[in-house]
């Protein structure tokens, strides 16, 4: 059962890689307040260890110099990163802020508990579940990388981009990248994988830049009024229309039965900020892949709409989170009455944890509304739909640029050609 203490001990593990708080003291102490026994306790604490050592290991094989680097190892960046790999003398580093090398560039039910449990290495994804996801796609991305010789680092935030020269004379140029831990990488060349408004305002000197690009990409709307949650589920809802299990359990399931329903969720969150009844999307991964729950147990994701990143009055989202979460669970348990009672854990991400977990800005899953003025060569900003930025040898690649937000890589495919066009040219 995922109950069971040692599931929990690892779900535990999962939480603590994912936060980054890799010390044995912590997490034992975290254990023990679960009420765990010792064993359970050691064995994850010694596996725990052993992760953050090779994490460890990893990183000190940075070298100081590289030809290019990519911020973000989502599906669009592990495509810039292969592309540019294809050319042999190239050396390319792909760096990722996620902690576990099986990071999907989308947040999925599955790595809540089992990405770094006990059977944790490197590159099992892809043969343990069999099905194509998320996962898997990212993987295949990254392994393809790596054979042709990407070097992809994990739990390596990037804090800054450094440049040189000057925005008075259209000289400055980006030169390398400083990392959270305080090292500094030189590149030729950098691409960037995250939304081009916290790449823009929060990861380099102002001064740099244009000031109307500056004062634009200050005013790129991000928000997607989204709030996701992930369950831990002892077993399968019993839905009202369509008792039992059967093929609808492995769809995915929307709750949202009329127009005038998610007219009034969308009403309310513009009122009061959150959905009194949200419009909730249910995927349970775990009917399809039996790898990725105990038997008969499952796990579940909860797409949920509309919750605002800003709250009115004042509010906050940290006195907020578990409100909302309730609701939601109240919403899918009208439709599914043992919904609520099956739950054994959950992992709630409202829009601020969105964005403070995972570099989504304003909560938006998709780096960036996708509204008409923000689409096509507006994206992200007109006169910057070409992957290419204010500052020489800087490229945008994620879902903030052409065409969007979605699990397609096609802007990573975009900025590759785009990029590989100035490399043999020799223009920037
Ligand atoms: C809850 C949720 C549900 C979604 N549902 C769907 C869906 O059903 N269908 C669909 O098509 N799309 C969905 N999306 C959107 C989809 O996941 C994204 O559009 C897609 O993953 C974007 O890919 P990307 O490569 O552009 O960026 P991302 O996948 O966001 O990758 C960016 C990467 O950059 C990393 N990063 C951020 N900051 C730093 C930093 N400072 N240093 C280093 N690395 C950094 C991040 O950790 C991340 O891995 C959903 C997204 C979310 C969050």
């Amino acid at each position: 059962m995922v109950s069971a203490p040692g599931s929990r001990v690892e779900a535990l593990l999962e939480g603590q890689l994912l936060t980054r708080e890799i010390d044995r003291g912590t997490f034992i102490e975290r254990a023990a307040n679960l009420g765990l026994p010792a064993p359970a306790i050691g064995d994850a604490a010694d596996k725990f260890m052993a992760i953050a050592a090779n994490q460890a290991a990893r990183r000190a094989t940075l070298r100081s110099s590289y030809d290019y680097i990519v911020i973000g190892s989502g599906a669009s960046g592990s495509v810039v990163a292969r592309r540019l790999a294809e050319n042999q003398d190239a050396q390319v580093l792909l760096l990722e802020a996620g902690g576990g090398d099986l990071k999907p560039g989308i947040l999925i039910t599955e790595t809540w508990f089992f990405n770094q449990g006990g059977e944790f290495d490197w590159n099992f994804a892809a043969e343990r579940s069999p099905s194509v996801n998320n996962r898997s796609i990212t993987q295949a991305m990254v392994q393809e990388a790596r054979r042709l010789g990407v070097a992809l680092h994990l739990d390596c935030g990037v804090e800054r981009v450094l440049a040189s020269g000057s925005n008075a004379d259209g000289s400055a140029r980006v030169t390398g990248l400083l990392l959270a831990d305080g090292r500094e990488i030189t590149a030729t060349r950098i691409a960037a994988n995250i939304n081009p408004k916290l790449l823009f305002t929060r990861l380099i000197e102002g001064s740099l830049l244009p000031e109307d690009f500056r004062s634009r990409i200050q005013r790129f709307r991000c928000e997607s009024a989204t709030f996701r949650m992930n369950v831990a589920l002892s077993e399968l809802p019993q839905f009202n229309g369509m008792p039992g299990s059967g093929a609808h359990l492995g769809a995915g399931i929307i709750i949202a039965p009329s127009l005038d329903f998610m007219d009034r969720a969308y009403l309310s969150a513009r009122a009061e900020g959150t959905s009194r009844s949200p419009i909730v999307e249910m995927l349970i991964p775990s009917t399809i892949d039996d790898s990725l729950a105990p038997p008969g147990a499952h796990v579940a994701s909860l797409f949920c709409q509309h919750f605002r990143y800003e709250l009115p009055d004042g509010r906050r989202w940290q006195d907020e989170r578990d409100a909302a979460a309730e609701r939601i669970i109240d919403t899918v348990n009208a439709h599914a009455p043992n919904f609520r009672r099956s739950i054994l854990g959950r992992l709630v991400l409202s829009p601020l944890d969105l964005e403070e977990r995972f570099g989504l800005l304003g909560g938006d899953i998709f780096h960036g509304a996708l509204g008409l003025d923000q689409l096509w060569a507006a994206r992200p900003l007109l006169g910057f739909g070409d992957y290419r930025t204010p500052l020489r040898r800087l490229y945008m690649c994620g879902s903030g640029t052409h065409p969007g937000g979605g699990v397609t890589a096609v802007p990573g495919l975009n900025a590759a050609r785009e990029i590989l066009k100035d490399h043999r040219s020799g223009s920037i």
